[in-house]
């Protein structure tokens, strides 16, 4: 009966310094290249890289920064330009 209580007080002890391990596994270190976009482009979150040319038609020159002639862009960065461009992504 007093089950409930005892799981509950058990798992408020681990909270307390979860949330900053979330916090830090959740910041990469590639920010996009998308203007106004302060997510990460880091592979192990997804980030994805496009060439001049596609990011030039998605966001337009002044909207973006590349780098060596890619554009790192995060994942819902390149959701959105993927769901612009629907190539023949099923080939
Ligand atoms: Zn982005």
């Amino acid at each position: 009966m007093g089950f409930k209580a005892k799981a509950r007080k058990h798992r408020k002890d681990g909270d307390s310094d979860k949330a900053e391990t979330k916090k830090k596994s959740n910041a990469g270190e590639l920010p996009c290249a998308i203007k106004g976009c302060e997510k990460f482009a880091d592979k192990s979150l997804g980030g994805r890289s496009l060439s001049l040319d596609n990011a030039l038609d998605m966001w337009g020159e002044s909207n973006f920064t590349p780098s060596k002639g890619r554009v790192r862009v995060c994942k819902s960065c390149y959701r959105s330009w993927k769901k612009e461009n629907k190539n023949d992504d099923t080939y």
